[in-house]
């Protein structure tokens, strides 16, 4: 914690643009900053956070350390990055160098890099105004699509846990057919146990007075001899 830190209200009076919660947050995420720095990030917020609301949303770099708020309208890496359109023109079309099979690569892929007439990145697209009309972002639109990805994550814990589910549904199936193998190999012994004599085919209706076992049909030609042991029965 920073010794000298000036007090949240004091960062109020040099950032008076930045909504309350905002304020917290980049106050508490510079905690380590020296002072001299802390004041300049918050200079700059206040320089630049009300233009990052408009059409020039996600253009400046965040100055928050290892910022991760959900409503930041400042960029934090080249995939959350918009290039001005006040200085370069773009389309709101896929650059193909850096969009390929529905995914977003890295834009230095492409030769014409910063220069380039197409989209660089899905924020690109999605906040062109050709695509929105002027750009507007409003507080009431960054919690729809923060809520938009919280179900997005739902959905994804949810796949994850169907996936899981049927690992071990697959698990329990492998097993049970181990177990139904080996009855039937029981079943299989049992029945040659208890083929009758003579035919071997047929499962024994008669047991000889000699302990040998016998079918129905087989007993219909029995001569009183057995077929095992030879003996008169
Ligand atoms: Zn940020
Ligand atoms: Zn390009
Ligand atoms: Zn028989
Ligand atoms: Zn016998």
């Amino acid at each position: 914690m920073n010794q000298n830190m000036l007090d949240l209200n004091a960062f109020a009076e040099i950032a008076p643009s930045l909504p309350r919660q905002y304020l917290k947050y980049a106050y508490n995420q510079c905690m380590f900053y020296k002072n001299d720095d802390i004041i300049d990030c918050f200079l700059y917020l206040e320089r630049h956070y009300l233009d990052s609301l408009g059409e020039l949303y996600k253009v400046f770099n965040c100055p928050i350390l290892f910022c991760e708020y959900y409503n930041c309208p400042f960029y934090h890496s080249i995939s959350d990055q918009r290039r001005n359109l006040y200085e370069i023109s773009y389309m709101p079309k896929p650059c193909y160098s850096v969009y390929k099979y529905g995914l977003w690569d890295y834009s230095y892929k492409c030769p014409w890099g910063n220069n380039c007439h197409f989209a660089h990145s899905s924020y690109e697209m999605k906040f062109h105004p050709e695509n929105i009309g002027l750009i507007k972002i409003s507080e009431e639109d960054l919690k729809i699509e923060e809520r938009n990805s919280m179900t997005f994550n739902q959905i994804a814990l949810q796949i994850s846990e169907y996936k899981e589910e049927i690992r071990r549904m697959a698990i329990d199936i492998e097993d049970k057919q181990k177990i139904l193998y080996k009855v039937n190999l029981e079943i299989q012994e049992l029945k040659v146990l208890s083929m009758c004599m003579l035919c071997k085919k047929e499962v024994y209706d008669f047991v000889l007075k000699c302990g040998h076992l016998c079918c129905k049909k087989c007993k219909e030609t029995f001569n009183g001899e057995c077929f095992g042991c030879n003996q008169q029965v």
